[in-house]
């Protein structure tokens, strides 16, 4: 309802003095509407000073110093992990490895778990509303192995068709791979019911957390999955942050990714043996400081309280979508139900190009992303090629979607003329 939006904004106005960058304004005196946190998200200023104090106080090379600095930094780096852990409610902090982004993560199962347990003719699910970092590994890896990939169909409303997935889990795959919301069409999946599904037909379940563990309550247990992919710098944390969750055991049963310093325990010249999960899975020196820094952007958000960030853009979106559904000639892409999406709304405005529509809006200081948003076998789908997307997250209020909206009319208008 619009009065909550209102209500719940006046509180939330505050958060967004937490983020430097949305105090700027354009050379025009606009300030910045900033709706591309889908790509990445802005910083807040305990998340920029975690960084800046780690590079000032602690900064020196973990795990193998015996100073105190190191000590220091190892333990700042561990406590990260801790929090993460805890954040995805994670029985264990030995169950996530620190990576630079969803991508990395996804990439990391295909090559260790994939490559040991997939073999010629093997099925992989993925999803036609999978981003690219969800298919092309398991494509890389299908090709090598000689394994097949089928995609779960999508219903014109842009859910999943959960009978064609019943289909092909029927086809006994190895792996399930799928997106917890859809990061073109905002759509939540019932990602703890399809874990479920694919357990039940025998396969692993690889979830991409990059558009749901910034944005909702996300318990690793709840949902029962054997992998979890998520970025941190989706999630107020720096650039180059990320984190795999894998269930222990299938870590503990999964060769290296990559070979180097830090993930080993004996090396000779011919062979070496490997360290313990999750050291093995980080070769090399990682990036300490984007790792505190990650821990910084979680505190803040359990500050905020995960459920109190979906209420929030739960609302926003809801009144975005009325706003959006007034403006003639705009087609908004994917579940109609509010309960069913997230906080990222695609659409076209009758045939100006997306990127005209972007272009206009960046025009008023809204930001807003346009293209096919590594979707492009769902864009297929859809018969598009690109479309206009604006999403949410904590420190966007009513005078964005109020913005959006008064630039989306003037884009008409320009075109109309
Ligand atoms: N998966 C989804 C659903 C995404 O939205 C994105 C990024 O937009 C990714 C994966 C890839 O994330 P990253 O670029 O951080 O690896």
């Amino acid at each position: 309802m619009v009065s909550s939006v209102t209500e719940k904004t006046r509180d939330w106005l505050k958060i967004r003095d937490d983020f430097p960058i949305l105090n700027s304004v354009d050379a025009r005196g606009q300030r910045l509407a900033f709706l591309d946190s889908a790509a990445s998200s802005q910083k807040p200023e305990s998340v920029i000073a975690a960084v800046d104090c780690y590079y000032r106080e602690t900064n020196a090379n973990i795990h193998r110093g015996v100073y105190d600095l190191s000590e220091r930094a190892t333990a700042q780096y561990e406590a990260a992990r801790h929090m993460v852990a805890d954040f995805v409610n994670a029985a264990s902090a030995r169950e996530i490895v620190f990576v630079r982004n969803t991508t990395e993560a996804i990439n990391l199962v295909a090559q260790t778990w994939g490559r040991r347990n997939i073999a010629a003719g093997d099925l992989i699910v993925v999803t036609t509303m999978d981003h690219h970092s969800n298919l092309v590994p398991w494509q890389l890896l299908a090709d090598e192995k000689g394994a097949r990939i089928e995609a779960v169909r999508i219903t014109d409303d842009g859910r999943l068709d959960m009978s064609h997935l019943g289909e092909l889990l029927a086809m006994g795959p190895q792996l399930v791979a799928f997106p917890h919301v859809s990061n073109s069409l905002g759509t939540i999946n019932p990602a703890a019911e399809i874990v479920r599904m694919a357990h039940d037909a025998g396969a692993v379940t690889v979830v991409d957390g990059a558009q749901s563990v910034p944005h909702m309550p996300v318990d690793v247990r709840e949902l029962d999955t054997d992998f979890l992919a998520f970025s941190g710098h989706k999630m107020l944390g720096p650039m180059g942050s990320g984190a795999l969750y894998g269930k222990l055991a299938l870590l503990e049963d999964m060769p290296p990714f990559m070979g180097g310093g830090g993930m080993i325990r004996k090396v000779s010249i011919e062979r070496s043996t490997f360290a313990d999960v999750p050291a093995r899975f980080e070769a090399g020196t990682p990036s300490v400081a984007d790792a505190v820094g990650l821990g910084a952007a979680v505190e803040y958000l359990q500050q905020i309280g995960m459920a109190e960030v979906g209420e929030h853009e739960h609302n926003l979106t809801q009144l975005a979508v009325e706003r959006l559904q007034g403006i003639p000639e705009l087609r908004l892409y994917g579940p109609e139900k509010p309960g069913l999406r997230g906080g990222t709304l695609s659409f076209t405005l009758g045939d100006i190009h997306p990127h005209d529509v972007a272009a206009i809006l960046n025009e008023e200081n809204v930001a807003v992303r346009a293209g096919h948003h590594c979707c492009q076998p769902l864009m297929d789908r859809l018969g598009l090629v690109a479309t206009t997307r604006a999403s949410f997250y904590v420190y966007n209020d009513e005078d964005d979607v109020d913005r959006l909206v008064s630039g989306l009319r003037r884009a008409q208008a320009i075109f109309a003329a």
